[in-house]
């Protein structure tokens, strides 16, 4: 039977120690781990129904993926399915819930990687494939490139088969009015949809949030792993903008020892290649895996940057670490077992 817990504990500033963060997602034998991202949400603001409605559909994207997993499915199967249900909701920004760029656009960046070839597949600057980390996998398995980027890629996902929209299916109304917002504030400033303005209360209707990049990273039967991450980006970004998210070694990672998905400020990732140095820390300094994590992370803390990781190891152990207030998280063990947290 699935049981599942939901961890909304926090710190007297709503901000959680390493190991308080840590703490919910210890042991090991864990298949599949999920983020919807990290940012500086605060639990005076992220509660009822709002709380509601994310720890519900990150329910729906675990046993959307756990449901590969015990079907005896890939990794990479799972990082899919788990990512595919994210991506649908307008509560994230990936897919559907893609923040705004400057320009009043919505562009899509997606990788995926799997540990046991190490193939690998990104999309960037996408604006019609309805689920984006569909076209990585189809980059990956069936382009003979590693990243394509712009109208090149939506030609090549439309002559993979995959479902092609109008670039009005992700027009959300929460996301557009965000936008005007930050256009009225100060035009020039690309915003992280990680900053949560002080005087905003979100309800459902009114999400003006601007975190949620989501992730996943899975471990199947045969003990493969793989990670998938996928985005909207940075809202107000501009001059074609690509982040870390479809960048591998930056914003994704996998190969036999451990799969890691980041969220965050991009441009840090990218400079400290963030999901890279999770795995070279653990093959060349033997670090554990939330060693690792937690090391990657503090070198971003230390150069300015803000966000989140998370990283599963070959024998089920999970790093979650980050350095903001929150991040939208999620995992499952084998035996079904749910937990999903928050800060
Ligand atoms: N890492 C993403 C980017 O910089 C944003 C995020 O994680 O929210 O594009």
């Amino acid at each position: 039977m699935m049981r599942l817990f939901i961890c909304t504990i926090c710190t007297f500033f709503g901000v959680l120690t390493a190991a308080q963060a840590q703490e919910k997602f210890s042991g090991e034998n864990y298949v599949l781990v999920i983020h919807g991202g990290a940012g500086s949400m605060s639990p005076n603001r992220i509660k009822g129904e709002v709380e509601a409605a994310y720890v519900a559909k990150l329910t729906e994207a675990l046993k959307a993926g756990y449901a590969k997993i015990k079907n005896g499915e890939s990794s990479v199967e799972a990082v899919i399915a788990a990512i595919e249900v994210m991506e649908d909701s307008p509560l994230f920004n990936a897919g559907k819930g893609a923040v705004f760029t400057h320009n009043g656009k919505n562009e899509l960046d997606a990788s995926i990687m799997d540990g046991k070839t190490r193939m690998a597949g990104a999309v960037a600057g996408i604006t019609t494939v309805k689920n984006p980390i569909k076209a990585a996998r189809a980059v990956m398995e069936k382009s003979g490139h590693v990243m394509l980027t712009g109208k090149g890629a939506e030609i090549f996902a439309e002559s993979a088969g995959l479902e092609i929209v109008s670039p009005e299916y992700f027009w959300t109304q929460h996301r557009w009015d965000a936008l005007q917002k930050i256009l009225k504030r100060d035009s020039t400033k690309v915003e992280l949809d990680h900053d949560e303005k002080q005087t905003f209360v979100p309800t459902v209707k009114n999400l003006d949030e601007k975190y949620g990049t989501v992730g996943a990273v899975a471990r199947d039967k045969n003990g493969n792993l793989a990670a998938g991450t996928s985005t909207g980006g940075m809202m107000n970004k501009k001059y074609g903008r690509v982040g870390d998210s479809p960048i591998i070694g930056a914003g994704n990672y996998a190969n036999d020892q451990v799969a890691i998905s980041c969220t965050g400020w991009g441009e840090f990732f990218i400079r400290t290649a963030a999901a890279y140095n999770v795995s070279a820390q653990m093959k060349h300094l033997n670090r554990s895996v939330q060693e690792a994590a937690q090391k990657a992370i503090d070198e971003i803390g230390e150069l300015g940057g803000t966000g989140g990781i998370i990283a599963l190891d070959k024998d089920g152990k999970v790093a979650v670490p980050y350095n903001t207030k929150g991040m939208y998280r999620g995992a499952v063990k084998a035996n079904g077992e749910i937990e999903v947290a928050i800060f």
